[in-house]
């Protein structure tokens, strides 16, 4: 089979769900399945399912036996072993073996990368950052996670989990994060943490937001209220911005990137999101730093962390060029 006609697998593993589909070196997905990852139900049975999903996604995707398996997944991890250490998406996952696992099942090689690693090289490859040397990705989902590419490499860092960017602290002494510092930008930021920021504020108001009258508040629903003027989650929302514009502006300065890319569930809420954040990054960026960059949204949209795993599985296998 030539190299262009080759296709890999490329799960991924969220903490709210699992996405799974065959890719092509053209960065096209095939035979796409999203289900809710059940988080209660523990490794073992989880990883049965995704590997079921697997499964099917071959089947669906009609283009024969795959070459090679991408699995991007919330740090911490071992991507060099293979190993899913503890990710704080997960809990009750530890030292989980994931690629030993997958090459089992699937009788083909693996690969584990850290899913917004994954995120930003499947970015660069294939959507907003191709031909942007230095590229920065930020997930905003249910935790947030970070990955860069500088001078067109891939950075992972010394022990291989660098680019952690949703533990940038951005309130010195404030809320605590999973990781056990307070203060990070995930304990403000993330889909979570804004939920749980909205339930706090409506249990301290006086009533009058239209988020008072649902049983659980999820952070779309800060984000639709917001857009529709309710004064509660308008200031959630943008004290949420401001604070994902002081971890972006630093990210700014300190890599001069040629473009920052936002992905992830809670970037769904579009311009919402990233023309405040866009315009607070431009006015407080230094100056070259700010002319030279571009904040986007991810141009692969759900698929971002999928191709990302399988543009990984492609390096894995030497098919890592564009088709
Ligand atoms: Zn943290």
């Amino acid at each position: 089979m030539a190299d262009a006609d080759r296709a890999v697998l490329a799960l991924d593993i969220g903490g709210t769900k699992l996405a799974v589909a065959v890719v092509t070196t053209d960065g096209r997905t095939h035979g796409w399945l999203v289900e809710p990852t059940r988080r209660e139900e523990g490794p073992d049975v989880i990883i049965a399912r995704l590997f079921d999903m697997g499964q099917r996604a071959i089947v669906r995707a009609g283009l024969g036996p795959v070459s090679a398996v991408g699995i991007s997944c919330g740090g911490p991890l071992d991507a060099t072993t293979g190993v899913l250490k503890s990710p704080l998406h997960l809990p009750g996952w530890s030292d989980v073996a994931i690629v030993d696992l997958a090459e089992a099942e699937y009788g083909v090689p693996a690969v584990l990368e850290n899913d917004a690693t994954a995120a930003a090289l499947g970015e660069h490859r294939y959507g907003a950052a191709r031909g942007a040397s230095t590229a920065l990705y930020l997930t905003v989902s249910t935790g947030i996670g970070g990955g860069a590419i500088i001078n067109n490499m891939l950075h992972r860092g010394a022990a291989g989990n660098g680019g952690e960017f949703g533990h940038i602290m951005v309130r010195p002494g404030g809320r605590l994060c999973l990781c056990g510092r307070y203060g990070c930008l995930e304990a403000y930021a993330s889909g979570s943490s804004i939920a749980h920021r909205a339930r706090a504020a409506l249990a301290d108001s006086a009533g009058g937001s239209s988020l008072g009258a649902l049983a659980v508040v999820k952070a779309e629903d800060v984000a639709a209220a917001a857009k529709n003027g309710d004064a509660l989650a308008s200031k959630l929302w943008n004290d949420t911005v401001g604070l994902l514009a002081i971890a972006v502006t630093d990210l700014v300065n300190t890599f001069e990137p040629n473009i920052v890319i936002l992905g992830g569930g809670v970037t769904r809420s579009g311009a919402l999101l990233i023309e405040p954040l866009r315009a607070a990054v431009l006015r407080d960026a230094m100056p070259p730093a700010a002319r030279a960059v571009r904040i986007e949204l991810a141009g692969l949209g759900d698929e971002v962390c999928v191709i990302g795993a399988a543009a990984l599985a492609f390096d894995r296998i030497g098919a890592g060029v564009n088709a």
